[in-house]
């Protein structure tokens, strides 16, 4: 098993949002339920009808591949590609061969090949006798990019890892959803492995439905290939499934290659010079994950896991700008974003995305930096804050009424806390013994029978040293 090198290079499809398909005016709604509906003669692929380019497709393209840092092409143009499937109602499928709109870029540190435009097909539902299709013509024809990486991804993290990182760029830049659980993002790998400098026979594993099966898939194969060498045999060049059941993956059909497709430009559509378009020269682009990571970091200094959080939550990002916008410490900062990624994201666990969204949309930014600067400095505990904040979210009171009315506010009157301090003496004589020994360890232990009995309130400074002078 030793000194096999594992190669993987990625396909990835997203369904681009658009209002309408990529040659017509029918919807393009992933949402729609009813089957065939959001059709027309262009996408059925009635005879005479004739493809128009969609802009705004071509556009998130372009916007994509200049956030991957890559060529935008100044001669672009679409390509038949031939096969015959009930799910592709022309006998083709409009794509891009060889004048894709972006070539290069970079994601995460792996080299991007190209990004390309087309449509998507029909989507096929299978009964349960397998003796019927149905096709739903819904999909037919919505705007589908394509991203190929460069054979360049050494392990199986490491894809998948870049896939999420591309899910995150194409909500950022608003050109998919990209869900892949809703297959408006798919990924498809190709895996090889080899003991050599030069390249295995691949293998293409498709049907990949999450980040997590990406990443199991190509372990899968890596393993099963090498266990193939090992054994004498060799790796069939193919398209293979993953088995969800099975945990493998399983032979769907030897690969097709490229010749197969006869592709050929479309005669029916116009040749681009993108550099004469307009609108997608000077291409301004929001702050993308990259930026925002670092950014924060510099600015806030905070933890990457709390960074996290908030690049793949964006509401939860701006509520945490909102509150910074009210916070000048730098350690207040901190605090608040500790609170804010386990606390309110920990209440809020286990609702669904959208109260999640609604709470912290509600949630006022200028009350939740009050609580927090009450915390930070002192006048309430850490714990006290734990106790008011679920309250917060709920009731329609300032953090600081809640406080005041649960009796958090530290209590640091000595007169008041001597009584307290005494009882606890009262109450522990042999430990209170101990520490007029000289055990100091002790100390701890008093204090906290203390903050017991103010239930949290109790200054810990001043019970320290109040128990110093009694004892
Ligand atoms: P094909 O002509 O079979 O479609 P391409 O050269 O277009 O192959 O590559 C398709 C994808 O497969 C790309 O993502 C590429 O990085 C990847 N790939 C190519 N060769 C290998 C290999 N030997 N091992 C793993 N991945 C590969
Ligand atoms: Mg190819």
């Amino acid at each position: 098993m030793e000194g096999y090198k594992p190669t993987i290079g990625l396909e990835i499809h997203a369904e681009l949002k658009t209002n309408t398909k990529m040659f017509c005016d029918s919807k393009n709604d992933p949402e729609e339920r009813d089957p065939n509906v959001n059709v027309c003669p262009v996408c059925m692929a009635h005879p005479g009808t004739l493809p128009v380019i969609n802009k705004e497709a071509v556009k998130h393209v372009v916007r994509v591949g200049t956030a991957l840092n890559g060529n935008i092409a100044d001669f672009t143009e679409f390509d038949r590609k031939n096969y015959f499937y009930p799910d592709i109602p022309k006998g083709y499928q409009i794509s891009q061969y060889k004048y894709p709109i972006v070539s290069g870029g970079k994601l995460n540190g792996i080299e991007i090949t190209r990004v390309h435009l087309e449509e998507d097909t029909a989507r096929s539902t299978h009964d349960s006798h397998d003796t019927h299709t149905l096709v739903d013509f819904n999909r037919a024809g919505i705007p589908l990019m394509e991203l190929v990486t460069e054979p360049v991804v050494g392990d199986a993290q490491s894809a998948g890892n870049f896939a999420r990182e591309l899910q995150l760029l194409l909500r950022y830049l608003g050109a998919s959803n990209a869900n892949m659980e809703k297959g408006e993002m798919r990924v498809e790998a190709n895996v090889s492995v080899s003991k050599t400098d030069e390249y295995g026979t691949k293998v293409e594993v498709k049907n990949l439905n999450s980040f997590k099966v990406v990443e199991k898939a190509i372990e899968y194969e890596i393993k099963r290939q090498i266990k193939e060498l090992e054994n004498g045999g060799k790796v069939v060049q193919e398209t293979r499934g993953w088995d969800e059941n099975k945990q493998a993956t399983f032979s769907q059909r030897e690969k097709e290659s490229s010749h197969d497709y006869r592709y050929f430009p479309d005669p029916d559509l116009p040749k681009l010079k993108l550099s004469e378009i307009d609108e997608f020269q000077n291409i301004e682009l929001p702050e993308l994950p990259q930026e925002k990571r670092s950014r924060y970091q510099s600015e806030f200094d905070i933890k990457d896991e709390d960074i996290e959080s908030y690049i793949t939550n964006p509401a939860l990002a701006g509520y945490f700008e909102n509150v910074v916008g009210h916070l000048k410490d730098k350690d207040a900062i901190k605090l608040a974003s500790n609170y804010i990624t386990s606390d309110i994201l920990g209440i809020l666990k286990t609702e669904s995305h959208e109260v999640i969204q609604n709470t912290i949309g509600k949630l006022d930014a200028d009350d939740f930096a009050d609580l927090v600067s009450m915390a930070h400095t002192g006048e309430i505990s850490s714990r006290g804050l734990k106790e008011v904040l679920p309250k917060v979210l709920k009731e329609d009171k300032t953090a600081r009424e809640l406080a005041e009315e649960h009796g958090l506010f530290q209590k640091s009157d000595e007169g008041e806390l001597k009584t307290i301090v005494e009882k606890v003496i009262a109450d522990n004589p042999k430990i209170a013994e101990d520490f007029r020994g000289g055990n100091e360890k002790v100390l701890q232990f008093l204090v906290g029978q203390g903050m017991k009995a103010t239930y949290g309130a109790g200054n810990p400074q001043v019970l320290a040293k109040l128990f110093k002078e009694l004892i």
